[in-house]
């Protein structure tokens, strides 16, 4: 009997009201099927949202460093099912079981990091002109908070919303993404296990197209923090804009990669590799554009080419595996157009390009990881997002030339360049158009302790993790105090 899963809703573990149910499968081979989901509707979403406003006022009125140990207990319970939770992830998800288990410790760093922000500064005092008037600011939560995430981190992202969200004082109803919902089921069991309050953290499973309007516009929403693609992004703004709640939104990207002729070679080719490949390309900071300076641009190019063919692509469940399958037929139908559309448009494919013919892919969604040269900047596979295993190499004469190729891009996340040379470093990361900027570094890499987001189309200006979050997820209170009488 396959597992069925429920929804977290104040407390409990329940079946959606119209006892629906979908199921997921394993996308290195779908005859696996990971579990039993809620289908959720409407009226789901209304009693999620019921439990958390129930809940808020009594969360809200306990201090930060009391909501923060029950972040803490979590942290502690989450680590103590690393494994299990790892297994989980990259059977419904995909990715490499040791991404996976990063990925999992990375929730248990994000949990202990907001379970000490509860105990952190969230306000001043500022001198009063009146000597005899104590001015100083804090910080209210929201209220209760919306969570729509997508299935590419299926913890982090649910984990780096929620974890703010909660020892800030709001409660919470997250909707995580119907590809990868048992990761975020894993994540309320450990807040129960804890004993976090019933009510104060939620999960909906099921369709965003289903679902996603109710939980934005429901009046007891407050606010809505949002990873995913730009189109969603766009509706959930608009219904946010008329109901006058504050949103947040991560979106898409097409991150560069600069390699400058005086790069360590073999460190920018392992960068540029694992920043295209690591996740099977399925990560907003993804390189999915190397710039390379053209006296190396050869030698790079046959390195990178070279270090592909040697990856190992298969389930993630294997220890040896580099990269996994796609995490949908979907996602791998979009892949497979996009490698076409660089083909007709003229670009040069070096390797990869197809569904591998291995009698031991044919039951997963598995795409060779590609990489196209002679590629130009009008190119659509130079200017949209393809969420899977496709870098493409273009050439430039000149540092100021590389800088203009990696800001013709609508989108702004992340950039990282490749060189020895501080000048040119620095020139870089003053002019680049991005919102995470590395030297020597890959464009995925994010330490949750810091801000990230992204430029232009990336984001919605606003920043998650670190501090950062504090700004999203309360809103500033200013209180004068005189005396009485005289
Ligand atoms: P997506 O299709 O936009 O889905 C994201 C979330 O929105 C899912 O939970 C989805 O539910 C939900 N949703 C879909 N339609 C909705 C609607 N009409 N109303 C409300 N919610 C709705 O994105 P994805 O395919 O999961 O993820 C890939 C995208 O996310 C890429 O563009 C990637 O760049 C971006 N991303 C950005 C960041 C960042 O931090 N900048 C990080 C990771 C990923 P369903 O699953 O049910 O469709
Ligand atoms: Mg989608």
């Amino acid at each position: 009997m396959p597992e069925r899963y429920r929804n977290y809703l104040g407390g409990e573990w329940v079946e959606a009201a119209a006892g629906q149910t979908y199921e997921r499968h394993n996308p290195a081979d779908t005859r696996e099927l990971v579990g039993l989901f809620p289908s959720s509707g409407p009226e789901d979403v209304r009693r999620a949202l019921e439990a958390a406003a129930g809940a808020q006022p009594k969360w809200a009125g306990l201090s930060g460093p009391e909501r923060g140990k029950y972040l803490h207990k979590t942290a502690d319970v989450l680590e103590r099912r690393l494994e299990e939770v790892a297994r989980g992830l990259t059977q419904e998800e995909g990715k490499t079981i040791g991404e996976a288990r990063g990925e999992v410790a990375r929730g248990v760093t994000i949990l202990r990091y907001y379970a000490g922000e509860g105990s952190r500064q969230v306000g001043e005092v500022i001198p009063s002109a009146n000597p005899r008037t104590l001015l100083f600011t804090t910080r209210a939560p929201l209220g209760v908070v919306a969570l729509i995430t997508p299935w590419n981190f299926p913890i982090a992202i649910p984990v780096w919303k929620l974890a703010p969200a909660l020892v800030y004082g709001n409660t919470v109803v997250l909707k995580p993404a119907t590809l990868a919902p048992l990761t975020a089921l894993r994540v309320a069991e450990c807040f129960a296990e804890a004993g976090l309050p019933p009510g104060v953290l939620n999960i909906v499973t099921g369709s965003g197209s289903g679902i996603g309007r109710e939980l934005v516009t429901h009046a007891y929403t407050r606010a809505v923090s949002f990873t995913g693609s730009n189109s969603v992004g766009k509706t959930i703004a608009q219904w946010a804009m008329e109901r006058g709640i504050k949103y947040q939104l991560e979106m898409g990207g097409k991150n560069p990669v600069i390699v400058l002729g005086d790069a360590d070679l073999p460190q920018a080719v392992e960068l540029t590799v694992s920043g295209a490949m690591r996740s099977t390309g399925q990560k907003c900071t993804a390189t999915s554009r190397a710039i390379v300076l053209e006296g190396i641009a050869k030698k790079f190019t046959d390195m990178v080419v070279e270090r592909i063919k040697s990856l190992k692509l298969g389930p993630g469940a294997d220890e040896a595996t580099y990269l996994g399958p796609l995490v949908s037929e979907e996602q791998r139908r979009t892949v497979l157009e996009y490698i076409a559309v660089g083909e007709s448009e003229g670009a040069r494919l070096l390797c990869g390009g197809k569904v591998p013919s291995d009698a031991m892919y044919s039951h997963g969604y598995y795409v060779e990881p590609t990489v196209f040269t002679e590629v130009t900047p009008q190119m659509r596979i130079a200017q949209e997002e393809i969420f899977g295993p496709v870098l493409a190499i273009m050439v430039a004469q000149s540092l100021d030339q590389a800088i203009a190729l990696a800001n013709h891009s609508r989108f702004g996340l992340s950039a990282s360049i490749c060189t020895r040379d501080l000048n040119a470093a620095l020139e870089f990361a003053s002019r680049i158009e991005a919102g995470m900027v590395r030297v020597n570094g890959e464009t995925a890499g994010v330490e949750p302790q810091a801000p990230f987001g992204g430029f232009k189309a990336s984001s919605s200006y606003s920043r998650e993790q670190g501090r950062a979050a504090l700004e999203f997820f309360t809103q500033v209170k200013t209180v004068s105090i005189d005396r009485a009488g005289k």
